[in-house]
């Protein structure tokens, strides 16, 4: 059976009455019928049937036992971070999501947790950091914003030789393109604000666990922390979730089409999608995921601030806003958004240069995208030429 089919046949029937849709448990607590004897649930932080249902859905989506559904991407990062203590130590991807950074270095370094940042694109790299206090590789694939890929099967098995755990957000991915458990990953989380939300309309995280014993310690934070997902929330992510793969083949189809479009436009310098045969890791991609997803960003050849900005001025359909993975195109520009407090320099041989601009491509007619984009080009081409002349 077709992944689509099974997810939309994995939604739970309301068993009282028959419901398609999952029903909303707005509820606090359960009437417990005498002391510890209960229909299973107890009090609503602990566990919640709406909340439950989305755990089962996304267990299953991820191929992995247990789904655990958080108020945010963060939280949900935050609960794999408690399976450490003080003294272990991470390797994480290096251009690793700005939150899960500032949450690393600004809240756990203080804690004895130390973390390595390494470029993942190659395996040698996350080898030669692995040191007898590793207990965590962080990984990210595709990364933000010049989506690098890096090889998680390859990186799986480093972990398990070393003992150590592998996590992959699999946030711009969705499980849709990608399973990072059937690739060898002990678990995954998602900002789930993202692609499996779909719409802008809400802030969710989710782990999903390989075994039972993961699944319950995550389970545990979660109920010890409290940083759980609302019922309606869950109601709204579950909704969401029921169109991912549709939405994922478009948003796929249209951002290849915007990438090549890109690639042969005179005024822009580079593009990094990983469905393009020359981005680097292109193979590893193809390998590993059944399609490259809808964030492409590029470069313009006048690499400037001002170009960007220019530009981004000149879109009409492509809306400026930081986040992605919603039915509305949007686009942002790193270097002065999600990237401005990382040192210029650093933030450069990143690859993130001055101009650099993050698409996060719709679900818009793609014709009318990339008629947008043609236009904004050139009007942006046109105030390069005039501003250039009146400076001569
Ligand atoms: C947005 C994002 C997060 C954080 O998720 P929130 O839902 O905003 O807390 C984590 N990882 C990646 C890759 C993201 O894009």
């Amino acid at each position: 059976m077709h992944p689509a089919t099974k997810l939309i046949h994995s939604i739970p029937i309301d068993p009282l009455t028959g419901a398609i849709s999952v029903p909303i448990y707005q509820t606090s607590t359960f009437i417990q019928e005498a002391p510890g004897i209960n229909k299973g649930f107890d009090y609503a932080r602990s566990n919640n049937p709406t909340r439950a249902a989305l755990e089962q859905i996304m267990a299953e989506l991820e191929n992995g036992s247990d789904g655990v559904a958080f108020g945010s991407g963060l939280a949900a990062i935050d609960a794999v971070i408690r399976l450490l203590k003080s003294g272990d130590e991470i390797i994480a991807v290096d251009d690793i999501y700005g939150g899960a950074y500032r949450l690393f270095e600004k809240v756990y370094k203080k804690f004895g947790i130390h973390v390595t940042y390494v470029d993942a694109t190659d395996v040698a790299n996350i080898s030669g950091a692995i040191t007898p206090h590793t207990r965590l590789i962080w990984l990210e694939s595709p990364t933000n914003p010049t989506l690098k890929i890096a090889d998680i099967e390859a990186i799986s098995a480093i972990a398990r030789e070393n003992g150590c755990l592998l996590c992959v957000d699999n946030t711009f991915a969705s499980p849709a393109l990608q399973k990072p458990l059937l690739l060898g990953a002990d678990l995954v989380v998602h900002s789930a604000t993202k692609y499996l939300g779909g719409h802008s309309d809400l802030i969710a995280g989710l782990v999903v666990t390989k075994n039972k014993e993961l699944g319950e310690q995550i389970r545990f934070f979660q109920n010890a922390t409290g940083g759980i997902l609302a019922p309606f929330d869950s109601w709204l992510l579950i909704r969401g979730i029921e169109t991912l793969h549709l939405r994922m083949r478009q948003h796929c189809a249209s951002a290849l089409r915007i990438a090549n479009f890109l690639q042969q436009h005179p005024a822009v310098d580079k593009v990094f999608y990983p469905g393009l045969p020359s981005h680097p890791n292109h193979q590893v991609a193809c390998r590993q995921s059944s399609g490259f997803g809808g964030i492409v960003s590029f470069s313009l050849k006048t690499d400037s601030e001002e170009a960007a900005h220019q530009l981004i001025g000149h879109t009409r359909l492509f809306r400026l806003a930081e986040s992605l993975g919603g039915i509305k195109s949007l686009l942002s520009h790193p270097a002065t958004m999600t990237h401005k407090s990382i040192p210029a320099e650093q933030r450069r041989s990143a690859g993130v240069s001055d101009s650099l601009i993050r698409l996060s491509v719709g679900l818009e007619e793609t014709d009318d995208l990339l008629a947008d984009l043609a236009e904004a080009l050139e009007k942006q081409e046109k105030v390069k030429i005039r501003t250039e002349f009146s400076f001569n």
